[in-house]
Parts: C-alpha cells; structure tokens; sequence
C-alpha cells in the first residue's frame, strides 16, 4: 500500500499514463516482454515504476529495476519517484557508477545502463529482479542494444527455470520495429502498448530574419522579447554545451536582476526610477502584447508551422514592438557574448535564471523542479538533457538555438571531437513539445533546414595507413592499426562486446540493430590483439579467415579482464601490473584514465577582470603543480599519467576535501568518482588475485624508479596502438608540421596538447589517451615511450 499525498494523487492523475495502467498491468502479467510508447512528459519514467511497485512486483525482497541512458535523470527520476510515493530513498534509490543510495529495503532502483551490464556481468540470470525497465530506449546506445540484446536471452533462459523476468522497454517515438519485427532479438513480436499523449498544441515561430551566427546571442535576445513581452510561464533555452549554458545564464542574470541582489546604493537611486519607467512601460506593453497573442491556435498537436503560414502577422508585430520597446539595448549587444556589452540591467523584471546540464551537481540540478520565487519567471538554460529525459514543470516556452554538440568519434583514425551541427527535425519537434506540458506553448526556432549535416572527415584519413616515414619497422604498430578506441559514441563498443562475447558469440549476438561487420571485425581485433580472445585460426580463404574472426573464443586472461568494470585496454593494464608491487598505482591510473575531466576548466571567459585575475593565478598554480606531480627522469616520461597518479596521491594525502581541490583546479566530484572507482578495483582485484591482499591506502607512497619503468610498460600495453612520433627534419618544409607528431593513421599533424606536461618536452615517441579535435588535433594523456620496448 502506498501512502501518497493528496496532492501528489491529483497531481498523477493528471498523466495520461494512469488511465492506461491496467492494460500495462495486464499487457506484462500475459507477456514476458511488454513495449510502452509515449511522448515524453506521459508519465512513463516515474508512473510505471510504481505501478509495478503497486502490482507487487518487488515483494519477496527482489527489485523493480530501471536503467536510464544518462546518470541525471537516473539521479532525478529516483528522487521524483521516492517524493511521489512518499517513500524514503532508502526504498527508491539510485545507482550510477560510482554513486548510489541503494540499501538492503531498495525495492525501486533507477540506474545507468552501464550500472545493469556490470551486474549481468557478475549474476547473468539477475536473480535480484524480477522486472527490468529499460527507459529511454529511442535513445539508442551501444549499452542498450547489448543490454535489450542480453535480456532477451536472459529472459528466455529464466523462463525454463521457472522464474520469469518482466522486461519492459519504454521509448518516446513509436519508430519500435527494431524491437517488435527482429525475429532473432524477440521470436515472438512483444505487444506495444501507446499512451496517449496529453500534448498541448505549441506553435513554433521560425526566425524572419536570418539568424545571428552567434546562436547565444540569438537566443539571448528570443529570451528578453519573451521575459518582456509575454504573459506569465517558464522560459527553456536549449543550448549546446556548459560553458555556453554559463555564459547565458550570467548575461540573463545580469539583464534580469533580482531586486534583493541589487541594494539600492545612492547613485543608483536616478537608475531606479528609470527603471520604474521602463518597468511601468514594459508592463503596458506586455498587456498588449498579450492580447495580441492570446492563443489562435486550434491544432490537435503541436505544430511546426514555416513562417509565413499562419503565424506571420503575429511575429510582425512582435518585431515591431519588441523594437520599440528595447532595440537600443539589443543593438548595442549584437554579435558581443561574453562582457555584458552594455545591457542595462532590468531589476523590475527579475528573471530566476537556472543552469541544467549533465555534469552539473545534482543538488542544482534538482533546482529547476522547484517552483521560482514569488514574482520572479523561470528561465532553464539547458544541454541537449531537457530534450528527453527530464520534463521541467510549468514551461511554457521553449528558445531552441537549433544546434546540438556532439562527441564525434572516427573510428578508423581514433579522432573524437566535439562538432556542433543542426539538430534532426525529430530533435527540434521533442525540443519543442517541451513547451506544451501544462497548457498551449511556444518555441522560438531558427529557420532552416533541418536535414543531418554531413560531416566530412575524409581529409583526415588515411587508408593506405603509411607507415611513419623514417621510423624503424614497427611490425605491431601496423597490426594495432585498425583498432577501434573506447570513446565518443562508440564508448566502451569494445566493453560492451567483450561482455557480450563472454555469454555469447559476438557474431550471433542477437543486437537490436547490428552494428557493421567492419565494427565487430575491429572490436575483436582489439580483443584479440590484447590477448583476451584467441588469435583466429589462420585459414586459406577470405570466407572461412571473416567466419572464424566472428567467434573468437574468449582467453583465460579475457575471463580476468572482464571481471574488471573498465575498457579491455585499461583491464588489460591491471592484469599485467601484478609484479613489483605495481597494482595499487596501476589501479589508481586506471581509475583517474576512466574519469572524465580531473582538472577543472580553466579556459574559460572570465565574468569580470577580479574573475581573470583569478583564473589566471590559478592557471599558474596548476601549470607548476603538474610539473611537481611529474617529477623528473623516469617519472616524468610517463608524462600526464604521472600527473594523474601524483594528482590523486596528493588529493588523498590532504584527505581529499574540497579546498585541496579548488586551491589546485581539481574537480572535486571526480576526485570523488575516482576514489570510489579506486574502492571498486581494489575489490576486483583482490578477487581474481587473492593472495595480493590489495587495499586502498590513502597515504600511497609514490611508486620507485623501477616501479616507474614497470608502469610505463604497463601503459603501452594498454595504449601501444595509439603510437605516435615527432616529426623529422625533413618534413618541417611546411609551418604547419612545427613541434607535431605524426601518427599512422592520420595525414594531418597531431600535437601534445597545451595541458600535458609533456607539451615543452617534445618526446620522439609518445603514446596518448585520445586525441581530440579542436582548434588542432590535439593527444591528451600523453606518455613518453622508447622505441626499443616494442617488441
Ligand atoms: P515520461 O517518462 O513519459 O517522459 P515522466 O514520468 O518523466 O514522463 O514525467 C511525468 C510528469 O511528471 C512530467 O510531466 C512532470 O510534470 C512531472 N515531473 C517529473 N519529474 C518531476 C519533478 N522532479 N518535479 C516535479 N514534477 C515532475
Ligand atoms: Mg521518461
């Protein structure tokens, strides 16, 4: 039984969902697979959780478990539930990678993909549950498919038992044929269930004007207009990325004052009744501006209306006034970002300005559900995560810039970057559906054409894959050519097939939709040429050499190396660091390697010149104690991965607080995430090895000179395909090769980043983490390496 608040009880009934919840019900006592459909915002995450809950699916001590693609709303969504439900977080909890509340009463679990994989990994029958949700499954990961895939047969081999799983997947489109018309993942078609959707109609307004080329700036002004303009609702600006989403929010910040963050102070006193005027102005006009925009709109759905058709002579006008009304601001801050070029700030009209994006703390992630003070409007700017995921309450207009960032990854030449294009047309529609939650909304969208951009990446292949010219012959560099690395959107491609390939034949793997040939060939390339499955037999013919690639029998070291929660190439780095006492160091690389972005940003604009000031000190402080952190000789040859081993030793050495971490730019919550990580591989460790003995020390004594040249070997291994060497002589005819390197599968120079404490050092031969693409391409988490090591 469960005790809702009356309020929560009407708030739910609201959701289109609960009329649907006993043909849900019905739909998975009868059918062991069950698919719900419904437009995000229906009440799919949190109302099917507890309509499980409810139907006693969790009783007997097992688990209703729910997987998320991203850790915010796995965060969100358990916190939402447990209020709903009125129930602690000790009974609907949460569990990402590293982070969790899960106890012994967890009945409900939200988790990351990531999180479920690696417990199919250690109990393949995942006795604990006995529902498993998959949300969010439009948004198709690596993860997911292998996932669907495990589940598929983990559900079938628990039928024969006798003890059924439910496996749910619940999606926002209805494009569901992967799932229901894949004969070898489902043999029997599971039944879709659609919830109808409750979408209030929201009209979307296509820029007159071509857009601003600085899409913040555009944005910027769309959100002024609506503030002053328009009648009471929340305000949702999608953006591409954080430092973007900042930069939004102090200039909105900054036009928008809140009243009590501003004392009046004397001089401010003539300000204020300016202020007064334009505020009495702008009320009169947003009156107006009311009754011209009170809602024309009869659609059944919300529409994506050109410009020019329907919705024309309201935008004219709104031009018009809006223009009047604050065109000498807006023209003054044209094509400016960063510095508030002039916008006079408006305290009359506070604006409650929230950021949203992942990596954000989830205490202010948390923020945006709140209702915004009394008097003020809410404005969310947000990453490509409000898309889906998380349904904001009481928006009402959504400022869309059109554009999304992506990591994209090359996997022939190991290049990820990060590239900005044009959202697809089904992105821009989600984007704009946000708006019509709760009543009738708006999105303000740029105009053009939404096809997928082309991203052209040919320059920067190579396929003849020259050999690095002058270099000695390197026979295995060319045998490591092909592969594929374990980041951008192919994270863990190689993880995940290697826990497939433990279960199953990664050729007969029953994925959702495959990936190519050429991706699994190069998967198992890897896996082969890092020993964790058998070399293929070597055949006479092209056919039999492609069949016997495909099943690869999996290696006493790869059932080792799976056993570890990481990419093969860093587990193979722990299975070959049990001499010399390495595995304590080798852990904590790994640990700190598999943690995104150690050090804070320091690149970024500055808000005023005390702001620079700070920043540029801080630069400075970093700068010197990466050189402490690197050592000299040996030490400073393993280059950036010293840095992080000296970076996390001395973190813990101070106890690891927080102030150790802003004095020297680290970023306090991957500090944590390592830490825990650490916990994590120590715990694996000592498993497969008992007799190591292994435990967290928090006061490691950096490693010895010998110690070190084990590490930097270890290293290689891992890493040995991601070679690279300076330039010679002979190739510095052009500018644009000066201080590069040069690796076997890119024509274009490569560079040691400007972070890297290798960048003055200029090695012959390096091998790096990844190499990103920004300005330059630039290696990140580079290590020094002598030629004479490769074998
Ligand atoms: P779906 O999964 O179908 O997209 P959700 O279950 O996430 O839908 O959300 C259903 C509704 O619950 C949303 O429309 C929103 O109004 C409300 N909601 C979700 N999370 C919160 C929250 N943290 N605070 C307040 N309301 C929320
Ligand atoms: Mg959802």
């Amino acid at each position: 039984p469960v005790n809702r608040t009356p309020e929560m009880q009407e708030e739910r009934l609201k959701l289109p969902i609960l009329a649907e919840e006993q043909v849900i019900m019905e739909a998975v006592a009868e059918h062991p697979i069950v698919i719900v459909c419904g437009e995000t915002g229906s009440g799919k995450t949190t109302q099917v959780p507890q309509f499980l809950y409810e139907a006693g699916y969790s009783s007997d001590n097992s688990i209703i478990g729910i997987t998320e693609p991203r850790r915010v709303a796995a965060v969100a969504m358990s916190q939402r539930v447990a209020k709903e439900m009125n129930l602690s977080q000790r009974v609907v909890s949460y569990q990402i990678r590293y982070e969790g509340n899960v106890t012994e009463e967890t009945r409900i679990k939200f988790m990351t993909d990531g999180v479920l994989l690696k417990e199919i990994q250690k109990d393949f029958l995942l006795q604990r549950y006995r529902v498993v949700l998959i949300d969010e499954a439009h948004e198709r990961s690596v993860y997911t498919d292998i996932l669907i895939g495990l589940l598929s047969r983990i559900v079938s081999l628990r039928a024969k038992r006798h003890v059924p799983l439910k496996l749910l997947i619940m999606s926002a489109t209805l494009r569901v044929e992967d799932f229901t018309c894949n004969q070898r993942l489902f043999p029997q078609p599971p039944p879709v269930i659609k919830v109808e959707s409750r979408q209030f109609p929201v009209t979307v307004h296509f820029n007159k004007r071509t857009p601003l080329e600085d899409y913040s700036s555009e944005c910027f002004r769309k959100v002024c207009k609506i503030h002053r303009m328009l009648p009471a609702g929340g305000i949702l600006v999608f953006l591409t990325g954080q430092a973007e989403v900042h930069a939004l929010c102090r200039r909105l910040r900054r036009a928008f004052p809140h009243p009590r963050r501003r004392p009046p102070e004397k001089e401010d006193q003539e300000d204020s009744v300016e202020e007064m005027r334009k505020f009495k102005k702008s009320r009169t006009r947003a009156k107006k501006a009311q009754a011209a925009t009170l809602p024309q709109i009869s659609l059944d759905n919300y529409s994506v209306l050109p410009a020019g058709e329907g919705d024309q002579d309201r935008e004219a006008e709104m031009d018009e006034e809006e223009e009047a009304a604050l065109g000498s601001d807006l023209d003054l801050d044209l094509g400016d970002d960063g510095a508030d070029g002039g916008e006079q700030p408006d305290a009359s009209l506070p604006l409650h300005v929230l950021p949203l994006y992942s990596l954000l703390a989830p205490e202010k992630q948390a923020q945006v559900f709140q209702p915004p003070p009394e008097g003020t409007r809410l404005c969310v700017v947000a990453t490509n995560v409000a898309e889906t995921s998380l349904t904001i309450p009481g928006i009402k207009y959504v400022v869309d810039c059109g554009k999304v960032k992506k990591r994209h990854y090359d996997r022939v030449t190991g290049v990820s970057s990060f590239r900005v294009s044009w959202v697809s047309q089904a992105s821009a529609d989600q984007r704009a559906g946000r708006a019509g939650r709760t009543e009738p909304g708006h999105c303000y969208s740029p105009k053009v054409s939404m096809a997928p951009s082309v991203l052209d990446i040919s320059r920067k292949r190579n396929h003849s894959c020259k050999r690095l010219q002058g270099s000695p012959p390197m026979r295995h560099v060319s045998v490591l050519q092909s592969f594929p690395a374990e980041s951008g959107p192919v994270v863990g491609l190689g993880r995940a097939i290697f826990c497939a390939a433990v279960h199953l034949s990664v050729i007969n793997f029953p994925f959702p939709t495959p990936p190519s040939v050429e991706a699994l060939i190069a998967a198992e390339e890897l896996l082969v040429a890092l020993g964790a499955l058998e070399a293929p037999q070597k055949t006479e013919s092209m056919k039999q050499l492609q069949r016997s690639r495909l099943s690869c029998p999996i290696t006493a070291l790869g059932r080792t190396m799976a056993m570890f929660p990481v990419a093969p190439r860093y587990a193979k780095m722990l299975a070959l660091s049990r001499q010399h006492g390495c595995l304590p160091y080798a852990i904590t690389i790994v640990a700190a390697m598999t943690v995104r972005e150690l050090f804070e940003e320091l690149d970024r604009p500055a808000a005023s010149n005390e702001e620079l000031t700070k920043l540029k000190d801080k630069r400075a402080r970093v700068a010197q104690m990466k050189r402490i952190w690197a050592g000299q000789g040996a030490s400073l040859k393993l280059g950036d991965i010293m840095v992080l081993l000296g970076a996390v030793g001395a973190c813990e050495y101070s106890g690891c607080s927080p102030q150790f971490c802003e004095t020297n730019g680290l970023r306090y919550k991957a500090m944590l995430e390592i830490r825990r990580l650490r916990g994590q591989l120590t715990t694996a460790v000592n498993t497969v090895c008992p007799e190591a003995g292994l435990f967290v020390d928090p006061k490691m004594q950096p490693p010895s000179e010998s110690q070190v040249t084990y590490l930097r070997q270890i290293v290689v291994a891992g890493l040995g395909d991601h070679l690279a060497r300076r330039v010679q002589s002979e190739d510095l005819l052009d500018d644009k090769w000066k201080n590069a390197y040069k690796t076997p599968l890119l024509d274009d120079p490569v560079f040691i980043h400007p972070s890297s404490v290798l960048f003055k050092e200029l090695p012959e031969f390096v091998v790096y983490q990844e190499i990103v693409e920004t300005t330059k391409m630039y290696m990140k988490g580079v290590s020094a390496v002598e030629v004479q090591w490769i074998p």
